[in-house]
């Protein structure tokens, strides 16, 4: 069981920065719960002063705004599952959430929330990467907009700074000839992956993120220029030259590199091609 801590619900965005502030360094947001309740309850946090958002209409949903989809952090992963939006414009993330976990933790979890935690093996910070996604954030100083590269730092780190909240991510909506595809292998459905793979084939280049193979989504610039180039076996070696996955008790790193090369090939066969 989690120790004593405190509780407040924030009525808006105002309202949670001001409560964040009250809290000082003891302040954490509580989104969905689902990572955050499960670390309290192993006492990985202490004293802990709750801000809960959870009540806060304005982050959640998904809206159509020209060229992006903006998806409030407070929409869940289930509805992100199954929004026709997000299917039409961004379908990796559809697919995503397939992967995600199990029904319950769907039903609670948030996009938002994903994002914060950055835990290195979820599947929306690596498809916010290869996406070329925004993350909005609003803090004591305004808001402020970040490029999902730019945005994961490591191992549950992030660029959000303490007192800030991450209030949406923005996703440019698919051209008419993209596709957008996820592998990843894992020991059982819902578990976090041992790695995977996200591939966005667009009229401007390919797009390939690699997660569960480092402290954060890699972004893996050399084995995108093969495949713009057309060489899928140059693609493949380029890709696990750029990784520096971990070994740990779920897979070496040299597994996990190799997984790697059969998740592209196995993406690039599912789009349709040998690259460009
Ligand atoms: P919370 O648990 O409420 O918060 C998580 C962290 O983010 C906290 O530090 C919190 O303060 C911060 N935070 C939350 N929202 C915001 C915000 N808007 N702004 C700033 N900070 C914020 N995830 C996967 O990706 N893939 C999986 O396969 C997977 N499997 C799982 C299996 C189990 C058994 C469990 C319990 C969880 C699993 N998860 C998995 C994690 C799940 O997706 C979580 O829901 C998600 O990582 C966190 O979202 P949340 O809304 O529950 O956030």
């Amino acid at each position: 069981k989690a120790s004593a801590g405190g509780y407040a619900r924030a009525n808006d965005v105002p309202h949670a920065l001001q409560l964040l502030a009250l809290a000082g360094a003891a302040g954490r947001i509580l989104a969905g719960g689902q990572s955050l309740v499960a670390a309290m309850n192993m006492r990985l946090s202490d004293g802990d002063m709750l801000v809960d958002i959870t009540r806060i209409g304005a982050l959640r949903g998904v809206t159509d705004t020209g060229d992006s989809l903006h998806i409030g952090a407070l929409t869940r992963h289930a509805e992100v599952g199954t929004d026709p939006l997000i299917r039409t414009h961004a379908p990796l993330l559809t697919e995503a959430v397939h992967h995600i976990a199990h029904a319950a933790i769907r039903n609670r979890g948030t996009i938002g929330g994903a994002l914060a935690h950055a835990d290195p093996a979820a599947e929306f910070p690596a498809c916010a990467v290869a996406l070329g996604a925004v993350i909005h954030a609003e803090g004591p100083e305004g808001a402020r907009q970040i490029l999902a590269e730019d945005f994961f730092e490591g191992v549950f780190t992030t660029a959000l700074a303490e007192n800030e909240i991450l209030t949406a991510i923005s996703v440019p909506k698919a051209d008419a000839a993209e596709t957008q595809i996820m592998e990843e292998v894992a020991r059982r459905g819902g578990d976090y992956a041992l790695t995977g793979l996200c591939l966005v084939r667009r009229a401007a280049g390919h797009r390939v993120a690699v997660f569960s193979a480092g402290p954060a989504p890699v972004l893996a610039r050399a084995a995108m220029a093969a495949l713009d180039a057309g060489d899928i076996d140059g693609a493949v070696a380029a890709l696990q030259a750029e990784l520096d996955p971990p070994s740990d008790t779920q897979a070496s790193a040299g597994y996990r590199r190799h997984i790697a090369g059969v998740l592209l090939r196995r993406a690039v066969e599912r789009s349709g091609g040998q690259g460009a």
